[in-house]
């Protein structure tokens, strides 16, 4: 449902990402691992149009974002940009609203759907990432999983066709990692279509059907987590997972 097509894109002199591809098919749980400054986070921010590429195509569902590096139309993008949810590192929620009022801005923003209705929508995500009683406490409030398990509800309420998380456990203290970890292996039983960049190697074995590892703005080598985690082809992917093991 996701199609990447030698993206290239600089900062200034930098090369960030240098002709990426891979490919996303529905129920993908795929894990990008790699060094710190290889580009996970300029690819990831490039597939939801936070930055702009130089060259290279992005497609979803055979709807053009980006064309060899011609974008579409401002309406376009937002149309395809849409259908897809994005966690950070740092939660990003809206530190004035209530954690119930941070849900309900998404479709907002988007001018969708009626008070009532997204009232409704709201509390039911709230209650699968477990905090239905927080609903109306700021943010400021909440433990950091707690934040980041109401910045997944939020992503959740565009209903995305496509998930994307940022290092989503990177914030946290090592004891509030697990129960962000788990509402991220429920949604991948409930086979939402995830890309997922962690350093979490374990996690990683467990939820993912594949694994881009990247370095230096290339992938250099995807496949399953047994090929690419437990038996890599490549020194650098060796390399990498010794010194994080
Ligand atoms: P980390 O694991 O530390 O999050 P990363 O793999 O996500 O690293 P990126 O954040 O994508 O790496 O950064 C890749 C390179 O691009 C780095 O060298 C970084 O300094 C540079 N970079 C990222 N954003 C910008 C920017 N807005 N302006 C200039 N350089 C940038
Ligand atoms: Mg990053």
């Amino acid at each position: 449902i996701l199609q990447v097509n030698k993206l290239k894109k600089s900062f200034d002199q930098l090369q960030v990402l240098k002709q990426i591809s891979f490919d996303v098919d529905k129920n993908d749980v795929i894990a990008v691992i790699g060094p710190s400054g290889s580009g996970k986070s300029t690819m990831l921010r490039s597939l939801i149009h936070l930055e702009e590429i130089d060259g290279g195509s992005i497609a979803v569902h055979d709807e053009f974002l980006v064309n060899e590096g011609i974008y579409s139309s401002p309406k376009q993008i937002k149309q395809i940009t849409s259908r897809m949810g994005m966690v950070f590192q740092h939660f990003n929620l809206f530190p004035h609203l209530t954690v119930v009022e941070n849900l309900e801005i998404a479709p907002k923003l988007l001018k969708d759907g009626n008070a009532q209705k997204n009232r409704k929508a709201s509390l039911e995500l709230l209650e699968k990432v477990g905090l239905s009683d927080k609903a109306d406490v700021l943010p400021a409030k909440l433990s950091g999983g707690q934040k980041q398990r109401v910045a997944i509800a939020r992503a959740l309420m565009r209903k995305p066709d496509i998930l994307l998380f940022d290092e989503p456990t990177s914030a946290l203290d090592p004891e509030l990692t697990g129960e962000v970890l788990t509402v991220i292996k429920d949604l991948a039983k409930e086979r939402m279509t995830m890309i997922i960049v962690t350093h979490e190697m374990d996690f990683a074995r467990d939820v993912a059907n594949k694994v881009l590892f990247m370095d230096n703005g290339e992938i250099v080598e995807s496949g399953n987590p047994l090929e690419v985690l437990v038996h890599p082809k490549m020194e650098r992917t060796k390399k990498f997972l010794n010194r994080t093991s």
